[in-house]
């Protein structure tokens, strides 16, 4: 007889009673019950037997079994040592599953994809139900790695997949939209309601699919690091207008306060507009100007 999905409620709830396990909320897990929702996150991400997958936080393997059943590989990095013994025990007829103990946030991801994968060049796809307490963080780590990711697919809080596509001048749109925008495209697959987990997190939750930007950047920056550096500097307050925001540039020296004022400008930038009101193209020409002025 085949065995039971373990994404199936009465599965989970077995492998929890066998294994003595509490979900764990400094770890962030909510554990997915809903079969339906996890075959849609791999519909999401188009998963076929040409990819790669690298899922974060495989939890008790619920979604690691679908997409074992899917992709080529799957590369799975789990934080709990407490739930390494069961993910070799519930995972273990499949054999294209590696899963390392692992903390994402640290991993070295182009070493591990180069050290565990068969044929590191096939697409390499990110899916996860995100731990939501590093939701920013764990996007940020994948953004700022140097891997072409054919998708990333994950869930996350509702909120936050409203701020990742979110426009100019909404109270959504921050660093984090523009950190994504400046990469990739995003799309909102479809939301979850909360009774889909074991627990029930006190939020609803929604599944994004990144992919690499479609359109190329108009302006690029002359420094991506500075880039992000003027993004971070300009909402550090919100409610501040972008000439405040700007201080730390200039702080008291004269030359170059007039210098931002110039750049300003020439910009036809008003200074006291809120920075959040600046789109990814004027962020990056005004990086790009200040660094030519000389700061
Ligand atoms: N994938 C499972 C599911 O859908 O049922 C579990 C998802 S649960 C929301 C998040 C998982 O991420 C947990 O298993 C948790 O232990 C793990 N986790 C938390 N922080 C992590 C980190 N920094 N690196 C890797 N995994 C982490």
């Amino acid at each position: 007889m085949s065995k039971e999905a373990i994404g199936n409620l009465s599965r989970t709830k077995a492998i929890m009673q066998k294994y003595h396990l509490h979900a764990k909320k400094g770890f962030g897990q909510n554990f997915l019950t809903n079969p339906a929702v996890l075959n849609g996150i791999v519909d999401a991400a188009a998963i076929s037997a040409a990819d790669n997958v690298i899922e974060i936080g495989p939890g008790l393997g619920a979604l690691t079994e679908k997409l074992a059943q899917r992709a080529g590989q799957v590369l799975a990095l789990e934080l709990d040592t407490d739930l390494l013994p069961v993910l070799a025990d519930v995972l273990s007829d499949y054999d294209n599953v590696t899963v390392l103990n692992q903390d994402v946030l640290k991993a070295n991801l182009p070493q591990l994809i180069a050290e565990h994968f068969a044929d590191p060049a096939k697409p390499v796809k990110v899916v996860a139900n995100l731990p939501y307490y590093i939701t920013s963080p764990i996007l940020m780590h994948l953004l700022g790695t140097p891997v072409e990711w054919a998708n990333i697919t994950v869930m996350m809080q509702k909120e936050v997949a409203e701020r990742l596509a979110a426009q100019p001048g909404t109270k959504d749109y921050g660093a984090l939209t523009l950190a994504i925008e400046y990469k990739m495209d995003a799309k909102l697959a479809f939301t979850v309601s909360r009774r889909s987990f074991v627990p029930a997190p006190n939020v609803d939750s929604a599944i994004v699919t990144l992919t690499q930007r479609a359109q190329p950047l108009a302006v690029l920056p002359s420094s991506e690091k500075q880039l992000f550096a003027l993004i971070k500097t300009c909402f550090a307050h919100r409610r501040k207008s972008l000439w405040n925001n700007l201080k730390p540039y200039f702080k008291k020296d004269a030359a170059k306060t007039a210098a931002v004022q110039q750049v300003l400008a020439d910009l036809a930038l008003d200074p006291q507009i809120r920075p959040e009101r600046l789109s990814l193209a004027q962020f990056i020409q005004l990086a790009n100007a200040l660094q030519a002025a000389g700061m």
